[in-house]
């Protein structure tokens, strides 16, 4: 995909614009920033970071997000989540312009999501989709783990579109191993480090792990157990390497299409 972009960006007489608005000094938001700037950099994209410091009001941050949905030459926004305490991220996506919402999660783009018609779509939820693409969804019991806006939400209403069946669970659903069990397609998005266990899965079920968790010892691991799940799963993602850069490769193709539906 990323290969991809960067051919269709290098046959563009501009290359499309990407400002990627930093607040604070969040250390995994940092590494996140990092490698989005720097993938989107390899593929072409004229990618800068606007890092201001944790202790930036509001309104100064609005202000920044207006100048960039003024400035031409930036043809995608992407405000790094979570924004640190007093900043209201609600605010803050509604001031961005949804033609350059690379994100997907102004009101306008999620709204367009939801009534099934076209906008742009969310890094992770499109990646998800992606990965999926060799997976029969026609009918297919899918149970999407984790109902947040970023991804269980988005990641429900594109399987919806994409004619399976969905159930969305989160932490208020009963019995969600016997729900899970049935899933011929589990998404696991709720931030629990490994809590999905391979008891869990349905033999060849194809699972997609979202969740990103250090552990106590510092290890990097997903919602799922790997191993058990891998032993029982017909398909699965691992983490990290599996969503992650996924999420990356959708941000670069968002900020190309940005830039081809504003007619940059
Ligand atoms: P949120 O914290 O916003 O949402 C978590 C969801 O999981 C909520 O809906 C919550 O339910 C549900 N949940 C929490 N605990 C349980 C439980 N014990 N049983 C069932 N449901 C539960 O998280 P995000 O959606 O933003 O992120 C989820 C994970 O994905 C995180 O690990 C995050 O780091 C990772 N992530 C990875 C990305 C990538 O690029 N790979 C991108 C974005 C996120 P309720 O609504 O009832 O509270």
């Amino acid at each position: 995909m990323r290969a991809d972009v960067a051919a269709r960006v290098a046959a563009r007489s501009r290359s499309p614009g990407l400002a990627v608005v930093l607040v604070g000094d969040d250390p995994a938001s940092t590494v996140y920033v990092r490698s989005k700037d720097r993938a989107a950099r390899q593929a072409g994209i004229a990618a800068r970071t606007i890092h201001l410091p944790a202790a930036t009001s509001e309104a100064a941050l609005l202000a920044e997000i207006r100048t960039l949905n003024e400035d031409p030459l930036v043809d995608g926004i992407l405000v790094q989540l979570p924004l640190p305490q007093g900043l209201r991220t609600e605010a803050v996506l509604d001031a961005i312009d949804p033609a350059k919402d690379v994100d997907g999660l102004t009101p306008t783009n999620a709204g367009l999501l939801a009534s099934g018609r076209k906008g742009l779509v969310p890094c992770t939820p499109k990646g998800i989709m992606r990965l999926l693409a060799e997976t029969p969804l026609t009918g297919a019991r899918a149970v999407v783990l984790g109902r947040s806006v970023l991804v269980g939400r988005p990641v429900a209403a594109l399987l919806t579109a994409a004619d399976a069946t969905v159930t969305l669970a989160h932490s208020r659903t009963r019995d969600l191993v016997t729900l899970c069990r049935r899933a011929e397609v589990l998404v696991a998005a709720i931030g629990r480090p490994e809590m999905v266990g391979g008891d869990w899965i349905a033999p060849s079920a194809t699972v997609i792990d979202v969740g990103i968790n250090r552990t106590a010892d510092g290890r990097l691991v997903g919602d799922v157990a790997y191993a058990e799940a891998a032993a029982v799963a017909g398909a699965i993602t691992p983490v990290p390497g599996g969503v992650g850069p996924m999420t990356i490769a959708c941000l670069l193709e968002n900020t190309l299409e940005a830039a081809i539906a504003r007619g940059a």
